[in-house]
Formats: C-alpha cells, sequence, structure tokens
C-alpha cells in the first residue's frame, strides 16, 4: 500500500474561482511511492472527523497573513489568503499534535514554523540588503541553481542529503534553487533550524527531539522542482513517505 499524503491546494480567486497545485509536488511524492491525495481548504470543523494521512506536505504558495505571528504588515506581504492559512495551521497543529510526518516547502516551511509558534521576516531584501538574492528571475527554468545551503551536521537533512550517516559527514552543503522573499526569523519552540543559506537566512527546521521523534522537516527552496534531476532531492522525498509508511 502507497502512503497516502495530504497535499492541500491553493484557492484560486482571482479569475473564475478554482484549486491549484503545482503538478511537480505530485509527481515527485508518485516518484516516491506515495499516494498524493489533494485536499482543498475547508473550515478546521470540517477537517476535524477526517481519518489521519499517512503524512502532510505543505506546498509553496503565498505569504502567511502577518497578524498570524503577532506581526504589523510592513506593507511588503504578497497573496494573503486569510481562509487558507487558518486552514493550513489548524490542518498543521493537528498534525504536529497527532504525530504525522510533515514535509513542508517554501511557504510550507514558513506555515509551519507560524503554526509551531514561531515568526517570520517579512521580507528579505528591504530588512537585509545585504542578503544575497532570494529570487530567481522569471526566464530562469525552475530548478535554477541560485545559492548553497549548510546543513547541520547529524540532523535529518544532512543524513537524506549525505546518504548516510550525516553525523560522521559533517555539515554537508549542497545547491538549491529559491523563490521566496520571505523567510523563518524566530524558530518555534520545538523545532530548530538545520540548514542555512551562506547569508544565515534560515533554509531548514525540523523537530527539536530525538531522533525517533515524528518525520518533520521544512525546506524552504524547491525540492519537487529539483527532484527530476537529483537523486539526493529524490531521497529526500523517499524519507518522507518511507516515514508516511510508518519507516523511522
Ligand atoms: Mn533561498
Amino acid at each position: 500500500m502507497r502512503p497516502t499524503i495530504h497535499i492541500p491546494v491553493t484557492s484560486d480567486r482571482r479569475r473564475r474561482p478554482e484549486f491549484r497545485l503545482r503538478a511537480s509536488y505530485v509527481r515527485a511524492v508518485l516518484g516516491a511511492g506515495g499516494a498524493p491525495l489533494l485536499v482543498p481548504p475547508i473550515p478546521p470543523a470540517d477537517a476535524a472527523g477526517q481519518p489521519r494521512p499517512g503524512g502532510l506536505l505543505l506546498p509553496g504558495g503565498g505569504d502567511v497573513a502577518p497578524s498570524r505571528y503577532g506581526a504589523e504588515d510592513s506593507g511588503a506581504v504578497r497573496l494573503v489568503d486569510p481562509e487558507r492559512d487558518e486552514w493550513e495551521i489548524a490542518l498543521t497543529r493537528r498534525a504536529l499534535e497527532e504525530g504525522w510526518p510533515i514535509l513542508a516547502i517554501c511557504r510550507g516551511i514558513q506555515l509551519l514554523n507560524v503554526a509551531a509558534g514561531g515568526t517570520l521576516i517579512q521580507d528579505i531584501p528591504t530588512e537585509f540588503p545585504d542578503a544575497l538574492c532570494h529570487a530567481t528571475p522569471p526566464d530562469r527554468p525552475l530548478h535554477h541553481d541560485a545559492h548553497g545551503v549548510r546543513l547541520l551536521a547529524g540532523s535529518r537533512l544532512a543524513c537524506i542529503y549525505g546518504a548516510g550517516d550525516g553525523a560522521a559527514l559533517g555539515d554537508a552543503s549542497v545547491r538549491v534553487n529559491s523563490r521566496h522573499h520571505q523567510a523563518v526569523r524566530d524558530v518555534a519552540p520545538g523545532l530548530r533550524p538545520t540548514a542555512w543559506a551562506p547569508d544565515g537566512i534560515v533554509e531548514g527546521l525540523e523537530t527539536d527531539g530525538p531522533s525517533e521523534s515524528p518525520f518533520v522537516v521544512g525546506v524552504q527552496w524547491h525540492p519537487e522542482d529539483l527532484a527530476p534531476r537529483d537523486g539526493a532531492t529524490r531521497a529526500l522525498f523517499r524519507a518522507f513517505v518511507a516515514a508516511a509508511g510508518g519507516a523511522r
């Protein structure tokens, strides 16, 4: 049996209302042996009785409303969807409480951090003018090599990308794509940073617990666009799906 992976979709109300999800998320989960299940935004009360899936993939998208982490809107936030925020935060809190494996990508790592009680940098270029460019020009491909990321020795990410014992390898470095203007600021209780860009921007979060704690990994890059051409990135999806199937 393929483990079921819930993936919340985006409500697009700008034109005719529809739900959207980039196909690359679905293909990456399928390629790793999971059964993707696209879930529409519904009120938390209606979702409460739904059976738990094998795992939860939080995909990319617009910014989380600053009010969700107790901040004033600096004027730089984009594409806020209050309903999506509310529903995904409730879903993520349930997943954390019930120990569902989580893979959180781009907006997902930010949403994960906010759901667990952390805060965000609202706009990297205006708050940190010396930071490197975390945006990618629209004429570049989605897998565009943007910057390096240092992985914390012994972390899940280092073990996965190091294809073995990350602790023995020491800090590993990987090349990633980058399409974000926000990032994790204060890391939520229960999570710890495990990946950083060269400018110090947090690019990875994991649970701050023993290695047998549930698989909870957030990445600020877009592994779904790297997986087709990078085996180490496919290993990230395989590790997530394996955890969703009950593996430790
Ligand atoms: Mn980046």
